[in-house]
């Protein structure tokens, strides 16, 4: 049982405790509340699961999976289930998830709510274009099931749609066929964001893609991370797929002093463009590396951190994106982890999701301190103002403001009539 309502960047201390579970008798609880904020694994970094009024419904308990059909690659299963536990499910077949973030304990309400990206998005877009139907519980008390084809306004409208359109309680995903639980993985360094933006293309035949950027250095460095499978036909066992090694202690004090967040950059970069230009790895030690270490967010300390994560079209990004690191790079404000990626030709098919063709996305972390808030808060604007976006999944510092100017008047009018009448966040009081 959950006490503590806490997202990933552990930002907001006031939130409430006060929830029921997402079960069968939730239909009539729903019409009695005055407001409640739907609740997956809290790995959205910002206030997007987070309330201080109504009630939490905690979808931890509505957690089944509940069929597979093989011959058409539909798994159809209930909101709270965790993709980790997907993965541990399908270690008996030869399909998988099409499309997965950086860590696999996020729940599919939460996958669907912020149509989450991966390092393949420019072979399978989001989550969201892999959701053959939704079914999804309102404060009238009715149960909609949403598909392209039925509800269709609510189904585009709850893909991207920050958990306010109504409760998810059951989705039927799309499976692909998973080629083998490994991947051969090549680093190729670079030295500039135009290097970086020329070899995404030049290799953008691998199926996975992902930079890592070492924001210390002077010329903003980095490692491509190309990924395919391999042939190795050997599965992981269901037993290793989510081992963590350790946890994390919870810490009082941020242990991320400049020295050591320079060291750890140096260390990587030079790892892995000397010593491991081309190596295998379990396909889930590719895309998650961070879950190996339970709770890593208490690294940041008990103040925790924000994680800002933006995107520009590609023919302006290396401008913009050299600009923004170099902004930081003066104040000597140094993102500890700094990832960057290619989006490809599909735009989030969601009204309100986050993912625009073309665009390049970076994000980055940085400690809860005033200077760091001010200059996320600067850079907000920047990216505003130049065309580019911010990932509401990442955000808890966006204006009102930038906000109607990324996503548009137009487009929040046409979404807030879909927007379930008792759903709340702290994110939807700020920006809404
Ligand atoms: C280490 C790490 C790596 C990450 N990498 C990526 C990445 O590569 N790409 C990416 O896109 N994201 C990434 N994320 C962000 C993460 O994938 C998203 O924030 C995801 O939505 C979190 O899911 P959750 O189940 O924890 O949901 P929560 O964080 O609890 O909630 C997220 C939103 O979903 C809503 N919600 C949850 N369940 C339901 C439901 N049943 N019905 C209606 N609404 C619901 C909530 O109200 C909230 O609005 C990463 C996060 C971490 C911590």
């Amino acid at each position: 049982m959950k006490n503590v309502f806490k997202s990933w960047g552990n930002l907001n201390k006031n939130t409430l405790s006060n929830f029921v579970y997402l079960n069968k008798n939730l239909t009539i609880k729903v019409n009695d509340i005055e407001q409640y904020t739907t609740f997956g694994n809290g790995r959205s970094y910002g206030d997007v699961c987070l309330t201080d009024r109504g009630l939490y419904v905690d979808t931890s308990n509505n957690n089944k999976i509940l069929k597979l059909n093989k011959k058409k690659k539909l798994l159809n299963v209930q909101s709270g289930v965790m993709l980790s536990k997907i993965f541990e499910y399908l270690t008996d077949s030869d399909l998988t998830l099409p499309v997965v973030p950086g860590t696999k304990f996020i729940t599919v309400g939460g996958a669907i709510a912020n149509d989450i990206h991966g390092k393949n998005h420019h072979y399978s877009g989001t989550f969201g274009n892999h959701i053959e139907s939704i079914k999804i519980l309102r404060s009238d008390g009715k149960i909609y099931t949403c598909s392209k084809r039925a509800n269709k306004d609510l189904f585009y409208a709850t893909i991207g749609g920050l958990g306010l359109t109504g409760i998810i309680i059951e989705a039927t995903l799309r499976l692909v066929k998973h080629y083998s639980d490994f991947v051969n993985v090549k680093n190729i360094p670079f030295y500039s964001i135009g290097e970086f933006i020329d070899l995404s293309s030049k290799y953008k035949n691998y199926k996975y893609i992902v930079g890592w950027l070492d924001v210390t250095s002077k010329k903003n460095r980095g490692i491509l991370e190309l990924a395919n499978f391999s042939n190795i036909t050997n599965r992981v066992k269901k037993n290793k797929i989510n081992k963590c090694l350790f946890s994390f202690p919870n810490l009082r004090f941020n242990i991320l002093f400049k020295p050591i967040i320079i060291l750890f950059n140096y260390l990587y970069f030079y790892n892995l463009s000397l010593f491991k230009k081309n190596i295998t790895l379990s396909f889930f030690k590719y895309h998650f590396p961070l879950d190996s270490i339970k709770s890593w967010n208490n690294m940041y300390g008990s103040n925790g951190f924000y994680q800002l994560q933006f995107s520009f079209p590609k023919e302006s990004a290396k401008f913009h994106i050299d600009y923004i690191l170099n902004f930081f790079k003066n104040l000597k404000q140094n993102s500890f982890l700094t990832t960057i990626k290619c989006f490809g030709i599909y735009d989030s098919p969601g009204m309100l999701g986050f993912v625009q063709s073309h665009h390049i996305t970076v994000a980055l972390d940085f400690i809860n301190t005033k200077p760091s808030v001010n200059s996320i808060k600067v850079i907000q604007d920047y990216v505003a103002d130049n065309n580019g976006r911010i990932y509401p999944a990442k955000d808890a510092l966006m204006s009102k403001s930038n906000f109607y100017k990324i996503y548009g008047e137009k487009t929040i009018q046409k979404f807030l009539k879909h927007k379930d009448k008792n759903s709340y966040s702290l994110l939807y009081e700020r920006l809404f």
